[in-house]
C-alpha cells in the first residue's frame, strides 16, 4: 500500500493563530515542530496500518515547513514549490490512499480556524461549476482523477465536518481542537492529538477499501471570485481563463491536473499583482 499525505498547518495541533504559520511569525517555529509532529503520527499510522511506501506533501504557503529529521526515517518527503500539483503533489495511479493533516475549511467557514481557501486575503471563494469548495474537496478531486480516494482528514472540528459532508458521512477524521472563532480554538495538547492521529490514520487505512474517489468525469468549471478587479483581469490573460465577472476569473476542463496548473498559475498571478495595500 502506497500512502501519500498531504500536510497543511492551519489545522495542525495548537495552531489558531497567522503568527503562528507565517514563516516570520513570532511562534512559527514552535509550530513548525507541532506539524512534524502531526505529520510524523500520520506516517507512523500509515506504516501501523501496513503501508509499504510513504510519500509526505509538505503543502503550506512555501512548503518548506516540516522538519525532516524529526520525521520518521520511512517516509519520502517532497519539500518546496513551485509544483504543479501543489498540495498533492506526490499523486498517482500507484498511490491507494490520500491522507489529509493538518487542514482548515472553506474560506467563510463560520467558526473555521484560520478559514480560507488557498489565499487568505485574496481568494474570496473558490468556485466548482459555481459552488464554493475548500482545499479538502480541491486535493479530493484532484487524487480522485488517478483513482484515489481520501482516506481521512486531520484538522480543526469545522474542517472535519466539512470533509465528511462533501466526502461522505463515514469519512474517517479527527479534530485536534475546536474552533471558537476564526482566531480562537480549544485545543487538546500535543500527545494527546500524536496518538490520536496515529491510531486514527492506521484505522482508516484498514479501511480504505471501503472509501471510493472522488471522481467526476467530463467538463467543469472552476471560478475564483477573487478581493480585486486587477487580479481577475490579469488571470483572463491566460488563455484558457475567461474574465466571467468584475472580480471573477472562470476556466473549464475534464482534466484535474490541468485544473491544477491554471489554478497555480493564477494564484501566482494574485500575490504578484494584488499586492496592493488599500486599493482593490
Ligand atoms: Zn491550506
Amino acid at each position: 500500500m502506497k500512502v501519500l499525505i498531504s500536510v497543511d498547518m492551519e489545522g495542525v495541533t495548537g495552531v489558531t493563530h497567522p503568527d503562528d504559520t507565517m514563516p516570520h511569525g513570532a511562534d512559527y517555529q514552535m509550530y513548525r515542530r507541532f506539524m512534524t509532529r502531526d505529520a510524523d503520527a500520520a506516517i507512523k499510522g500509515a506504516f501501523d496500518a501496513g503501508a509499504t511506501e510513504v510519500i509526505v506533501n509538505d503543502s503550506h504557503m512555501t512548503m518548506r515547513n516540516l522538519l525532516l529529521e524529526d520525521l520518521d526515517p520511512r517516509a519520502r518527503v517532497i519539500k518546496g514549490f513551485n509544483k504543479p500539483m501543489c498540495m498533492v503533489q506526490g499523486i498517482d495511479d500507484e498511490v491507494d490512499a490520500l491522507v489529509c493533516v493538518g487542514y482548515h475549511s472553506c474560506s467563510g467557514a463560520e467558526g473555521g480556524v484560520l478559514n480560507h481557501t488557498l489565499l487568505g486575503k485574496e481568494v474570496q471563494n473558490l468556485l466548482f461549476d459555481g459552488e464554493p469548495i475548500g482545499e479538502t474537496r480541491l486535493n479530493a478531486l484532484a487524487a480522485g482523477q488517478f483513482g484515489v480516494p481520501v482516506a481521512f482528514v486531520a484538522g480543526d472540528d469545522t474542517v472535519c465536518r466539512e470533509a465528511r459532508t462533501v466526502l461522505g458521512e463515514d469519512l474517517p477524521t479527527y479534530a485536534v481542537k475546536d474552533g471558537i472563532d476564526m482566531l480562537t480554538a480549544s485545543c487538546l495538547h500535543p500527545q494527546v492529538t500524536y496518538e490520536g492521529i496515529r491510531t486514527s490514520v492506521a484505522d482508516a487505512l484498514r479501511g480504505v477499501a471501503d472509501r471510493r474517489p472522488h471522481a467526476f468525469p467530463g467538463e467543469h468549471s472552476f471560478a475564483f471570485e477573487w478581493n480585486s478587479t486587477t487580479i481577475a483581469e490579469t488571470c483572463a490573460y491566460i488563455p484558457t481563463v475567461r474574465r466571467s465577472g468584475p472580480r471573477t476569473s472562470e476556466f473549464r476542463t475534464s482534466n484535474m491536473t490541468e485544473a491544477m496548473q491554471v489554478i497555480v498559475a493564477q494564484l501566482l498571478l494574485a500575490m504578484q499583482v494584488g499586492n496592493v495595500d488599500f486599493y482593490s
